[in-house]
């Protein structure tokens, strides 16, 4: 087995130019996972949903049949195995249009994010206006409620970028996280979801992966899996910073993290690193 295997878990959160605010086709991303020894990755980029929900962040619906055929172009070209993902919304409301998407089209794995409180867009940096109307702690509470809610749907298979809120910098006072993100850690667990290491932290303001090492301690005492995403919105940036992320994933008490493939998932053992 190629060496470099040993020491890659797979990427499972990648995205594409057609949500609109990312470069590249599945096809350059698999020669980036490629070229950095991934024998498996995931191509996830931001669904569509209906009701012009976010529209400016996602590939519309009417293109999601060339998302799917962009990954047999991307199946030829190299010999690491795609996946077919999506990363999938949840907000209030989308349950009846999600179960029924999400069931039909026949995805290796789904992810499930929060991006909104509101109207307000936690994932881009330009809007500030949750901040300047909200505390920081009611701003937390609110996210993990919607955290919660998305577990409890049962819909998907791992909450990515966990402690989202962070990535400008505003995070409550540690004494105050227990009561915080207890409440949605341990619906996670009930639900039997996964949630992803996310090293694209390291690439925003906050500059650490999602989740903070004290919640995936946490997360692990509940046995909640672990998936790992680079969330890369260019091929570069595939399985970028996973060293780290393997060393967090072990610092924290993990020695597995999950294969999920046609929705089925499978304890792995973390990669050998140095
Ligand atoms: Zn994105
Ligand atoms: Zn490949
Ligand atoms: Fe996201
Ligand atoms: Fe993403």
């Amino acid at each position: 087995m190629n060496e470099k295997y040993l020491s890659v878990p797979p990427d499972y959160h990648t995205h594409t130019a057609l949500c609109k605010h990312a470069e590249g086709r599945p096809a350059e991303y698999a020669a980036a996972a490629c070229r950095k020894g991934l024998r498996e990755f995931a191509v996830t980029d931001h669904g569509p949903t209906p009701h012009l929900y976010d529209s400016e962040h996602r590939m519309d619906m009417d293109q999601f049949d060339l998302y799917r055929n962009w990954f047999e172009e991307a199946r030829a070209e190299c010999e690491c195995k795609v996946l077919f993902g999506v990363e999938a919304d949840y907000f209030e409301g989308c349950q009846p249009f999600m179960s029924k998407w999400l069931s039909a089209c026949p995805f290796d794995l789904v992810l499930g994010s929060v991006h909104y409180l509101g109207s307000s867009d936690m994932d881009d940096p330009d809007d500030l206006s949750l901040w300047e109307s909200s505390d920081v702690n009611a701003v937390w509470r609110r996210y993990f409620e919607l955290v919660g809610d998305l577990a409890d749907t049962r819909l998907y298979d791992v909450v990515t970028h966990l402690d989202l809120p962070k990535r400008g910098g505003d995070r409550p006072d540690e004494k105050d996280l227990p009561d915080l993100v207890l409440p949605a850690l341990d619906r996670i667990a009930r639900a039997g979801m996964a949630i992803e290491i996310n090293t694209s932290g390291l690439r925003h303001p906050v500059g650490e992966m999602y989740p903070s090492p004290q919640i995936l301690e946490w997360a692990c005492e509940r046995g909640i899996d672990i998936t790992f995403g680079s969330d890369a919105h260019t091929p570069e940036n595939v399985a970028s910073g996973f060293d780290g992320a393997v060393k967090l994933a072990r610092e924290a008490g993990y020695t597995h993290s999950l294969r999920i493939r046609g929705r089925r998932r499978r304890r792995i053992p973390l990669p050998v690193t140095s």
